[in-house]
């Protein structure tokens, strides 16, 4: 009999998930939290179910065909099983929708990422293209231009699937993703109102989307990034094929395989002006705050599932006689993953909790600066904490880790990316000091943190009871439970 390992099992995510549900506790009224845990539950329980499925299928890649067999260029692009799915099911689920829609005030986007953070680790990233489009829904809201709003608004925010759409966000160019000052691409006016571009986008993730943003220089604008203007673009014409518009290949990628990332050229790309003709950096700005936002939920839920997966692979698996969560060392390995998880999660919605305050409440002016402020750093910090963890999930695991048909390595080659795209740790840094500036100093984030340890409980100030393992707990003196079951961390059991 060859070897025979009992594989990690994944059970409802919202039941087994205590991190979510204390943190829904105390973030949200107790008539919504009652009105969204049955949506909750349920998707918690799909998640689940979607995830062998993705695992037996972690090869399938997109294809990209760019002639058919009698030589006409069509540049289709095939796509993996879920990806297929995944429009009307981010449709039914209200995935973008529901960050939109009254019912819940101010609560909106804490139960609008509640739902993502369920649902992204079991989407082979299909929150890429969620996430532009909830940025699109938000950049083109915020730009005031009626005409664009009633075109497209009410597609991103659809909950039918038969009329949801999503959206690409096309901004970084050979010349620089970071540094979009250099950009390339040229608008042309079209002599009846309109405009066409000519240039050549680098990185085009979710290439299928039915329109774009995008950053193109008005012709004869000068050069710098101020000249730059935010275009509007639907890329296929009735017959769906793409108009002005070619593939030029599908990017292979370490990670995010499933995702279609296209480099294309643009020759005569029909486009929208969205605002005035410059300061189209300064434009999509609203769009990449809510990018981020999603990156940061999009890490902790990655992390999220292999810390599940590990957990339940310590149960199962035995070394040196006993289950591996019966060795302390290991329990001690895991209750970190999940303490810097649990720090992830916080900061992620506590960032989506601003961003809806802000929303109904413009006039807010020191929670809109803390958005600012708290965006570009719970991106940087979550990113980080993803890449860091699932390195540690793919170790627990021990070789079995490496295996790519155990789904694992798939979970930490796709978090590489969250520290890259939207932004990198450096470049976020940066931005962090001149939010900071902005702000007038560091004093309304220094004033929310003490806030927030006045409101923990007593004796809790300095460690959390759910990271009671963690080293910077221990040396503060809290001693480590000898086993991960008795740790006083709901969050750490994975238990109802
Ligand atoms: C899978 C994938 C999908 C993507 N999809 C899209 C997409 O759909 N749309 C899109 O527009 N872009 C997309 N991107 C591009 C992505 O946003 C950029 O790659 C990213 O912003 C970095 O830009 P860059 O590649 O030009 O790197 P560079 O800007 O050249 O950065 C290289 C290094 O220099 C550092 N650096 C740069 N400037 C500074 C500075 N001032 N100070 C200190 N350090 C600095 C960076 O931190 C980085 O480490 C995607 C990228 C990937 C990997």
């Amino acid at each position: 009999m060859g070897f025979i390992q009992e594989p990690p099992r994944l059970g409802n995510q919202y039941d087994e998930d205590p991190a979510l549900r204390a943190l829904l506790a105390r973030r949200l009224p107790a008539d919504v939290r009652q009105a969204i845990k049955p949506e909750l539950r349920e998707l918690g329980h799909e998640v689940a179910d979607w995830w062998p499925a993705q695992v037996a299928q972690h090869a399938v890649e997109p294809r990209h065909v760019p002639f058919d067999a009698w030589g006409n260029r069509i540049d289709t692009v095939e796509l993996s099983d879920f990806w297929r799915r995944a429009p009307a099911l981010a449709a039914r689920w209200g995935l973008v929708a529901a960050g939109y829609e009254p019912r819940f005030g101010p609560h909106a986007r804490v139960h609008q990422f509640a739902l993502a953070y369920l649902f992204t680790a079991s989407s082979e990233i299909y929150s890429c293209p969620l996430a532009m489009t909830d940025g699109a829904a938000r950049c083109l809201i915020a730009s005031g231009n009626r005409a664009l709003v009633e075109r497209a608004v009410p597609h991103l925010t659809s909950r039918d699937p038969a009329t949801f759409w999503t959206s690409g966000q096309w901004m970084t160019e050979t010349a620089g993703g970071s540094d979009v000052s250099n950009t390339g691409t040229v608008a042309r006016p079209d002599g009846q109102g309109g405009w066409t571009l000519h240039g050549r986008k680098w990185f085009t993730s979710a290439i299928v989307s039915e329109m774009a943003l995008t950053l193109a220089r008005p012709e004869g604008a000068g050069a710098g990034g101020d000249a730059l203007a935010l275009y509007y673009v639907e890329p296929r014409g009735e017959d769906g094929r793409f108009r002005g518009l070619v593939i030029d290949r599908l990017k292979p990628k370490l990670g995010t395989r499933k995702l279609p990332t296209a480099e294309i050229t643009l020759d005569g790309l029909p486009a929208t002006l969205v605002g005035e003709p410059r300061h189209g950096v300064r434009q999509i700005a609203p769009m990449l705050n809510v990018t981020r936002l999603w990156n940061g939920i999009a890490a902790v839920s990655l992390l999220r599932r292999g810390y599940a997966l590990a957990l339940d692979y310590a149960r199962r698996r035995r070394a040196f006689g006993r289950p591996l969560i019966e060795h302390p060392l290991h329990a001690r390995t895991l209750a970190t993953i999940a303490c810097e998880l649990e720090a992830g999660l916080e900061l992620g919605f506590e960032v989506a909790a601003l961003l809806g305050r802000v929303e109904h409440h413009p006039a807010d002016r020191d929670a809109a600066a803390l958005l600012r402020i708290l965006t570009p750093v719970a991106k940087l910090a979550t990113g980080r904490i993803a890449v860091a963890g699932l390195s540690e999930v793919v170790e627990a695991f021990g070789g079995a880790g490496y295996i790519e048909d155990t789904g694992i390595p798939t979970l930490l080659r796709d978090a590489q990316v969250l520290s890259i795209w939207e932004g990198t740790t450096n470049v976020l840094a940066l931005d962090t000091l001149r939010a900071l500036a902005q702000a007038g100093g560091p004093g309304i984030w220094r004033d929310a943190v003490e806030r927030e340890l006045a409101g923990l409980p007593a004796g809790m100030s300095g460690t959390r009871g759910s990271c009671a393992t963690s080293p910077i707990a221990r040396r503060r003196g809290s001693p480590p439970p000898a086993r991960i079951e008795r740790s006083s961390s709901p969050g750490l059991a994975g238990s109802r």
